[in-house]
């Protein structure tokens, strides 16, 4: 089952740079483009869609410091070192993905893609001005497949403290029905066929320098001052 990704849209993502954003902030987001000349890393870090700084208090700009800084970077690194020379240096990193997933001899590279791919999505789930209530279209397909937005706030924070280990909470299009979704590790639900529509990162290094062990209360801070219902919206208004 093919399903198009569109966060912007990933799915329409050139090789070079594809946009990203609302039509207020749109951002460029730089994640290939080793195709001229082969210099150049093959994939690159994107840029954050705000300062580091944006979301707090309920994640400190030392957590996104490290989060999107050494983490987020890191797979990047990663990413280019493993794909240096071959001919996934010239593959948009869906490919890679889609490419990789459930090959235990490739499972390195499907980590590493997966996770720029997620952590580049998760930054646009966010948002300083996130929360609230979401768009009204987008409020009524949730109150038609959750029964009401609270409801799919209450599945989506389950889903996120009931992963176990690491992973991600996700909000998704299952053909045409919403619903909420946990992956482990760097598990991404395209893979199976389900469209994202916005993530939550429940990893440790998403929330341990600022809750410690508390995961719930990040999860519901989240989900209550920094989730971008917009950016779902966008993602669902692009089916
Ligand atoms: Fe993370």
């Amino acid at each position: 089952m093919s399903v198009r990704i569109h966060p912007g849209s990933f799915s329409k993502l050139s090789r070079r740079e594809f946009i990203v954003g609302s039509t207020s902030a749109a951002f460029t987001f730089a994640m290939g483009g080793a195709s001229g000349g082969g210099r150049a890393p093959a994939f690159e870090l994107p840029s954050l869609p705000y300062p580091e700084q944006a979301l707090e208090p309920v994640i400190s700009a030392k957590t996104i410091g490290f989060h999107y800084g050494k983490h987020h970077k890191g797979y990047v690194d990663n990413l280019n070192k493993l794909t240096a020379g071959t001919e996934y240096a010239d593959l948009p990193l869906e490919k890679i993905i889609l490419g990789t997933a459930g090959k235990s001899d490739k499972a390195a590279l499907f980590n590493n893609a997966a996770q720029i791919w997620n952590h580049s999505f998760y930054w646009q789930s966010l948002s300083p001005k996130g929360g609230g209530a979401p768009p009204p279209a987008l409020a009524q397909r949730i109150e038609a497949d959750f029964g009401s937005v609270e409801a799919c706030k209450r599945e989506l924070a389950s889903a996120a403290v009931s992963q176990f280990g690491s992973g991600w909470s996700w909000l998704v299009l299952d053909g045409n029905i919403l619903k909420t979704v946990k992956t482990g590790n760097a598990e991404v639900p395209f893979v199976k066929g389900l469209k994202p529509l916005l993530t939550i990162d429940v990893w440790e290094h998403a929330y341990y320098l600022d809750y410690q062990n508390r995961r719930a209360d990040y999860v519901n801070a989240v989900i209550d001052q920094l989730i971008h219902w917009e950016f779902a919206f966008r993602n669902l208004g692009a089916v």
